[in-house]
Formats: structure tokens, C-alpha cells, sequence
């Protein structure tokens, strides 16, 4: 059995997307689709408003996120040359998705996985002036431009903790890691981007699952990247894809079949200025990810 009506992968301007939540909702409407996931980059914040744009709809909403995770296996150079492509993407997007239906999801659940998810939407800078300002708050005031001042472009804690020994906040770098900036201390702030198993593991506590996005951007053959996730506790792979060819997107629910993963469906849709549309993608009912359907 094949349907069309599952809609698992579309921007918003809460992100990049070009429309307004409720247009998104409109588009999908007309285009045939009855469940709609809206899956903005690294931020939630379209959730409520997508809710009641679907109800009014009829249209049954999934609230969903594009986490940007760090690559979990590098490319494949005879890979990316045998499909043409130049270099593969330095970040690898992982969906993930709460259905409310589904008993396993809970309240309070999905709000520690929002705080998780705060300081992913920053960049390297926002996430320092953050750690300043914890700091100052802690008693140990850093002047941020100093601490950019060391870095060559690409700020992170190393740069902090040379200033905190500077300003005779610690006695050496080891110490301000020790006692401030290690993951978990006082005036430590996640970093802005997880990897897929820090990723799986903040979506699973929450009771949601998570589906690789867009496969054909990484450039890994389909095996070992199959291999990969599945080892990485990912649940399924988003095989239908606007990206990918028919025969990519039956290679990719084999492979999920076979390791008991499911798949997802996503146009990926941006906007009409991209020229795209949303839904219109037939999928086979039986792979998708149960929690979908059942
Ligand atoms: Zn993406
Ligand atoms: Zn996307």
C-alpha cells in the first residue's frame, strides 16, 4: 500500500523557510497532505502555531526539529565522485519528531528536550558571550573581544581559558576546564552543534525518534551509512526525499527494512521562490517508522 498524504520535512520563516507557519499549513492542505510535520531548523518555536493551523485543517501535525549534528562517519571520496558531487556537507541533519498521539511522548519530556535544544541555535560566538557572561556572573568578569582576539575565527573554550589564566582567574588551562568550563560546570554552555548519538539521546528521553534527513548530501554509500545509524541507536532515514532518485529511494528502504529501521518522507519544502511544492511523495505505508502510523 502506498499513500501520499505523509508530510514529514518543512521549513517556516521560524527558520530559513520562506512562508509563514500557517501558509505552510495552507500548502500542504491543497497538496493533498494529512500529516504534516514542520521541522524548522535547531528550533521549536513554530510548534504552537502549526498545531492550530493543522487542526483547523484537519490535518494531523507532528511537532518536529532539523538538529544540525556533527558528520558521524566522514565522506567517501569514490562516493561523492561517483555521484558527481564536490565535497559533502560539513554537518549532517537529523530529524527528529514527537508525535503527541503516541503514549511514549510525554510533557515534560519534550520540555527538557526544548532546553536541551537552546544553545544549538547559536553560533560559536553567541555561545561564547554566553560563557562571558557567566563568568561576570560567577565573579570573574572576561572582556569577549580579547578572547576573539585569540581565536582565528573559530572560537571555542581553549581560547576562554588562555584569558581566565591571563587575568589570574586560574593557575592554567587544565584548571579553568577543571573547575568552570568542562562540560556540566558553572560556566560551561553547550556547544552549538551535537553529535547524532547526543542528538538520538535527548530525542529518545523525550520519547520521539529521529530519521537522518536528506542521506544523499553526506556522501557515504548506502551500507555503511545504514550501518552507521543504525549503530548510532537512529531509528529510521528519511528515504523519500525531493534529493533523491527512485532508485536511491528504494536502495535506502531496503537497507532499512533489513536492519528493522523505518524510513520518513519529507519534501524539505523552503518556499515557491525555490520552486518547490510540498507532499506529492508517494511512500510505501508499511516502512514507514511506526510510531507514524500505528
Ligand atoms: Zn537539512
Ligand atoms: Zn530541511
Amino acid at each position: 500500500m502506498w499513500t501520499q498524504r505523509f508530510d514529514l520535512h518543512s521549513h517556516s520563516t521560524n527558520s530559513d523557510g520562506q512562508h509563514e507557519v500557517d501558509d505552510v499549513a495552507e500548502m500542504m492542505e491543497e497538496q493533498g497532505v494529512s500529516v504534516w510535520a514542520l521541522t524548522d531548523h535547531d528550533t521549536t518555536s513554530g510548534w504552537k502555531q502549526a498545531a492550530i493551523a493543522a487542526a483547523s485543517r484537519g490535518i494531523q501535525f507532528i511537532p518536529g526539529v532539523e538538529i544540525t549534528c556533527t558528520p558521524a562517519h566522514p565522506p567517501m571520496p569514490e562516493v561523492l565522485k561517483a555521484r558527481g558531487q564536490e565535497r559533502a556537507s560539513s554537518s549532517w541533519h537529523l530529524l527528529a519528531y514527537f508525535p503527541r498521539h503516541h503514549p511514549a511522548v510525554s510533557e515534560t519530556a519534550v520540555d527538557a528536550f526544548k532546553q536541551w535544544l537552546m544553545p544549538r541555535q547559536l553560533g560559536r560566538e553567541p555561545r561564547m558571550r554566553l560563557m562571558c557572561a557567566r563568568l561576570e556572573a560567577l565573579g570573574m568578569p572576561v572582556n569577549i573581544d580579547d578572547v576573539l582576539a585569540r581565536a582565528d575565527g573559530s572560537v571555542g573554550r581553549p581560547h576562554l581559558a588562555e584569558e581566565m589564566v591571563k587575568l589570574g582567574y586560574v593557575e592554567s588551562k587544565h584548571e579553568a576546564f577543571e573547575r568552570w568550563l568542562g562540560d556540566g560546570l558553572p560556566a560551561f554552555v553547550a556547544h552549538e552543534k551535537p553529535t547524532i548519538a547526543e542528538a538520538v539521546e535527548a530525542v529518545k528521553a523525550a520519547g520521539g525518534f529521529t530519521s537522518l534527513a536528506h542521506p544523499l548530501y553526506y556522501g557515504v554509500d548506502v551500507p555503511v551509512l545504514m550501518n552507521t545509524l543504525n549503530n548510532l541507536g537512529v531509528d529510521a532515514v528519511e528515504a523519500v526525499h525531493r534529493s533523491h532518485d527512485d532508485m536511491y529511494r528504494h536502495a535506502l528502504m531496503e537497507a532499512a527494512v533489513e536492519r528493522n529501521m523505518g524510513i520518513t518522507v519529507g519534501s524539505d519544502f523552503h518556499g515557491l521562490d525555490y520552486q518547490q511544492r510540498p507532499g506529492c511523495m508517494p511512500v510505501v505505508i508499511d516502512a514507514l517508522h511506526p510510531m507514524l502510523t500505528e
